[in-house]
């Protein structure tokens, strides 16, 4: 059975669907879909520190879009930033 694979707007390496962090666009405003359920225009970011913290530094947009983390609202940029530091702390 084929694997739903997405590629990171970040590293641009294809990975598992499910294994990326979803993020919706709804509006000007950028959701974290940790569910991946929500309706809309999907962006990922793979499971990599760097890719998520690349990202939340906003200094990546959303392929040809002028959009970046700023765009984030604010409960999904805190968990966005909570994923980042757990990630970070199991690293040692
Ligand atoms: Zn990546």
């Amino acid at each position: 059975m084929a694997v739903p694979l997405r590629t990171c707007l970040i590293c641009h390496q294809r990975a598992e669907k499910k294994s990326l962090y979803r993020l919706v666009l709804i509006g000007a405003e950028l959701f974290y879909d940790n569910k991946h359920r929500a309706p809309g225009r999907g962006y990922y970011i793979c499971q990599k520190v760097e890719c998520l913290g690349r990202f939340l530094e906003g200094k990546r947009r959303l392929g040809r879009l002028p959009i970046g983390s700023e765009a984030l609202d604010t409960e999904s940029r805190a968990l966005l930033q909570g994923v980042l530091k757990k990630t970070i702390d199991a690293r040692g």
